[in-house]
């Protein structure tokens, strides 16, 4: 199947970087939100994140212009019907995604491809409660989406060869990596990551270590571009604890209890980067390490 027509529902942290990659690709892109400022803060960033690939040489000015005229808005979802592939990027509440595939599948073309950027929910349950679960698949990207090289693809129990062949070619024309996952919980790169987040919160749970020698350690001694409190600060802990809770639920094994530490942090509302404080509290020039 040749895809052109993207839409991108929700134009959040994840949905905004979409809509970048893709249209620099080439591809015409439809961005929804329910949010009409959301849909105005995903253009100025995606102007901004352009203009810094300008800047650095790495696309040129046409290049930008082309891509940002690719690009339309709406807060109309059912404007996305006709697009040949859907990237569901809204936020992560399986009532929310489930209401958005019921409200957008009445005006898709029959041969249209629905994919999910969930970071969590089952792949196969959601492609269930479709008209098309042959042609429902997971389309986890990375944030942040214009650096980050991997893409997951994931397969539900019913997707069939030809939606995973042409999500496959719409991710080597991005220039990205795919890499193919089973519909199990948190796929390949959470599943590993978050446990080692976790015990990263163990190990200064129990006074093994402190923020800093915890996150130098993994820096310096197994070579991490960036430690593993420094990290979880960076993707929110509210998603890493919600990601730990995901392996726990889903898979029954102990090993995936989150850390009492982490629940704590989430409690106080101390979310990391995005709330300014986390296992670093970001309020002054510098990161300073919460404990
Ligand atoms: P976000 O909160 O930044 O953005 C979500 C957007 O969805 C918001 O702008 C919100 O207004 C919009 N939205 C909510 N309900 C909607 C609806 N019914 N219709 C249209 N838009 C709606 O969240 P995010 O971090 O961009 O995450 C989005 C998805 O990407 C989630 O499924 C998440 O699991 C996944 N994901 C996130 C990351 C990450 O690091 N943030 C990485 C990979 C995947």
């Amino acid at each position: 199947m040749d895809i052109q027509t993207i839409g991108i529902v929700g134009a959040g942290q994840m949905g905004n970087g979409i809509a970048h990659v893709m249209a620099l690709a080439g591809y015409d892109v439809k961005l929804t939100d329910v949010s009409e400022d959301a849909l105005r803060a995903a253009i100025e960033i995606i102007d901004g994140n352009l203009e810094r690939q300008v800047n650095r040489e790495k696309i040129s000015a046409g290049d930008k212009a082309a891509a940002m005229a690719r690009i339309q808005t709406t807060t109309t979802l059912t404007d996305l019907g006709k697009s040949d592939l859907i990237i569901e990027a809204a936020t992560e509440r399986e009532t929310v995604k489930q209401a958005i595939f019921e409200d957008l599948i009445p005006h898709l073309k029959p041969e249209t491809i629905l994919t999910s950027n969930t970071s969590s929910i089952s792949i196969t349950r959601l492609a269930s409660r479709t008209d098309r679960p042959e042609k429902f698949m997971g389309f986890h990207f990375m944030n942040p989406v214009p650096v980050m090289q991997l893409v997951e693809l994931i397969r539900g129990i019913a997707t069939d060869e030809e939606t995973f062949k042409a999500c496959a070619d719409v991710v080597e024309k991005l220039n990205k990596t795919a890499a193919s996952a089973e519909d199990f919980p948190a796929f390949i790169v959470n599943r590993i990551l978050m446990p080692m987040i976790n015990e990263a919160v163990y190990t200064l749970y129990e006074g093994v270590g402190s923020v800093k020698s915890i996150d130098s350690s993994m820096k310096l001694g197994a070579n991490h571009p960036m430690g593993p409190l420094e990290l979880a600060d960076f993707i929110g802990l509210d998603t890493c604890l919600a990601i730990m809770n995901v392996l726990h639920d889903g898979l029954a094994d102990t090993k995936y209890r989150p850390c009492p530490l982490l629940t704590k942090y989430v409690e106080a509302g101390w979310l990391g980067r995005k709330t300014q404080r986390g296992f670093y509290d970001y309020r002054g020039d510098e990161p300073v390490p919460t404990r």
